[in-house]
């Protein structure tokens, strides 16, 4: 960790991102055989999650619509876990093991990145909001409007994010 990860800050209540300008982030699992580019602010509003999964694996992940996602090559590289609800894609190379991004429960619209697998140079901050998935169900209803902001693809039109807009869900 010589070179060091951007500032992090613990414990930012959930903060709006939608506003600020994308930049374009290159991503790749630890082999690179798997590599993508994303389009996120440079300031990047992670998810710490303690579900079962994400605790086993320290996941963090910050959400983007499907359209700002681009894989680059691996997709045959790509294998799929799935458990319990059976929603959620966990994608990881079958050749190093490192899920660089994923298919959350929360935006099967969207995809879950690991501000990890991106290269550093273009990441300003990141800044960390705790998800309770030890309690989804409870968490999820709680956080559903803004968690379903992230990955509404409002690139393709004009009109403004709202936070009075609702997702038909
Ligand atoms: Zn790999």
């Amino acid at each position: 960790m010589s070179t060091g990860p951007p500032g992090v800050e613990i414990d930012t209540p959930y903060a709006m991102s939608s506003q600020m300008p994308l930049v374009l982030h290159r991503g790749s699992c630890h082999c690179l055989a798997v590599r993508f580019e994303v389009q996120a602010p440079a300031v990047l509003n992670v998810i710490d999650c303690n579900c079962s999964i994400c605790a086993i694996k320290s996941n963090l992940h910050f959400i983007v619509p499907k359209a700002r996602f681009k894989l680059l090559q691996g997709e045959e590289m790509l294998t799929c876990y799935r458990f319990n609800s059976m929603q959620a894609q966990h994608l990881f190379c079958k050749v190093c093991g490192v899920q660089s991004f994923y298919i959350p429960r929360s935006n099967p619209d969207g995809y879950g990145v690991n501000p990890r697998c991106l290269d550093p140079s273009t990441i300003d901050k990141i800044v960390v909001e705790h998800f309770d998935g030890q309690n989804w169900e409870r968490e999820f209803d709680q956080k559903r409007q803004a968690l379903a902001e992230r990955s509404a693809d409002s690139s393709s039109s004009s009109r403004p994010t709202s936070t009075s807009e609702r997702s038909g869900d």
